[in-house]
């Protein structure tokens, strides 16, 4: 049993870094809205605000990501041991997965289709439409990558595909790590673990190897994450201070707002009742028990950046067992994004709608499955959905083509690109909440052994 006062210590640091990273979240907007926003000359991307929240915060998590990956999967896959039992708990994950981000697609999908965001009075539509290539234009980074998708021809159905199945069976890991692609480590860590467990003793040293660098690597997390309340404190500022609280009631507000009220509702409403219905514990509980892995996320825009403070709450505070958070969390920070999905949906039948483009209901069914597809093939990084949203439109534009409509053309999403950080924060904070559902009801299924529970107290 640890001292007394080390719990209430920790528990007091904790509640510290809670209170910082508020303070870092409310400071951060009201410097970015009141010392930084100036509709007249708009802050650029490399403002010394975003430099310095990249530097002191982003980029010291980005440099953990890969090794806690490669680690935490490999000791999770040898703690769970008989594979067997590991193909349940992959079975499971993937299945949670799947299920939640349709209901979160489905959701977004019935949202915009009644909320109708997109039917604005002629003068707004047209605009939109004309500021909307200039914005695709000034985007540079964005219309880049999405340029570079169609070259190498990854920006319809077949190539996302093709992508995820060559992440799925990597050529070379020391590649995919360099690259940060992190599905592909965690195919190799996956398989790395899975002969670790069934080498019997002769391969038991490794055991203990893999779960002394987790722990260490998890000293470092528990040590950068003092720098989160000055990092969002940046990162908020420079994304309040380039679109200012006044695009809230501009014409992109009920755009804004059917992405903010599916989100609302998925992550405060259908993720808690899916975690009572299998673990039969107050969801609220849990979600603040969270805390620090949700803002951090609302902070940072990416859930890989986040993913060392979800796997440090989910297992000090949240109560998730070793075998499913190392496990389940990894993989869901790479593949399982229901913010993404809400948001990719209502995204696209907005600018389709906002082009007076009006959808069959087969159509609609074409954004879910693309939608979730290309939410499953998003990055945990800032803007990810905003690029993969192109797979959605070429194939909604495929469909159109059949039936002799007019298509969409990408730049539209010119239209969104400048409060798409705004609502990367929201989204990217339900796409964590989401993981951690997820740890949290895996931990039923495999939870940490007896002894493992009493080693761990010490
Ligand atoms: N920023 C999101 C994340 O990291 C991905 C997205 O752009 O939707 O989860």
């Amino acid at each position: 049993m640890p001292p007394v006062c080390d719990t209430l210590s920790g528990m007091k640091r904790g509640n510290l870094l809670t209170l910082l990273i508020v303070i870092g979240l409310v400071a951060g907007c009201l410097f970015g809205q009141f010392a930084l926003y100036d509709a007249n000359d708009p802050i650029d991307g490399s403002h010394w605000t975003k430099q310095t929240g990249d530097l002191i915060l982003i980029r010291p998590l980005m440099l953990m990501i890969i090794p806690l990956v490669f680690v935490s999967v490999v000791a999770g896959v040898t703690s769970i041991g008989d594979p067997s039992k590991l193909g349940v708990v992959g079975g499971s994950t993937v299945l949670y997965y799947l299920v939640t981000m349709l209901l979160a697609v489905s959701l977004g999908a019935v949202l915009v289709s009644t909320l109708r965001p997109g039917n604005l009075d002629a003068d707004t539509q047209a605009r939109l439409q004309t500021g909307a290539a200039q914005e695709y234009e000034r985007s540079g980074g964005i219309a880049t990558t999405i340029q570079r998708a169609r070259e190498d021809r990854t920006d319809n159905l077949g190539g996302a595909w093709r992508n995820i199945l060559h992440q799925l069976i990597p050529r070379n890991l020391i590649d995919e790590m360099a690259q940060g692609r992190t599905l592909g480590v965690i195919v190799g860590a996956l398989m790395l673990g899975l002969a670790i467990a069934m080498g019997g003793t002769r391969t038991e040293i490794l055991v203990r190897v893999f779960e002394a660098l987790f722990d260490a690597i998890m000293r470092l997390v528990s040590w950068i994450i003092w720098l989160t309340p000055p990092g969002v404190f940046l990162l908020v500022a420079w994304t309040v201070g380039k679109i200012g609280f006044q695009e809230l009631v501009g014409p992109l507000s009920k755009y804004m707002l059917t992405v903010v009220i599916g989100l609302a509702i998925h992550g405060l409403i259908v993720l808690p009742l899916v975690l009572t219905l299998f673990t039969r514990r107050n969801p609220f509980q849990f979600m603040w028990q969270m805390r620090r892995a949700l803002m951090t996320a609302f902070g940072t825009d990416s859930s890989s950046a986040t993913l060392p403070v979800t796997i440090e709450s989910a297992e000090t505070e949240g109560g998730c067992s070793k075998r499913s958070a190392n496990f389940v969390l990894p993989l869901g920070a790479t593949i399982n994004m229901d913010g993404t999905a809400i948001y990719e949906a209502v995204a696209v039948v907005f600018l389709f709608q906002l082009y007076g483009i009006e959808l069959a209901f087969s159509e609609l069914l074409i954004v879910m499955i693309t939608a979730t597809l290309a939410a499953i093939g998003a990055a945990g990084i800032p803007s990810a959905g905003l690029v993969t949203m192109v797979i959605v439109i070429a194939a909604v534009n495929t469909s159109l083509g059949g039936r002799d409509v007019p298509q969409l053309p990408v730049s539209a999403i010119g239209v969104i690109i400048g409060v798409d950080r705004i609502i990367d924060m929201c989204r990217t904070t339900v796409n964590v909440w989401g993981d951690a559902v997820g740890a949290k009801i895996i931990t039923k299924i495999a939870p940490d052994t007896v002894e493992e529970l009493e080693a761990a107290r010490g």
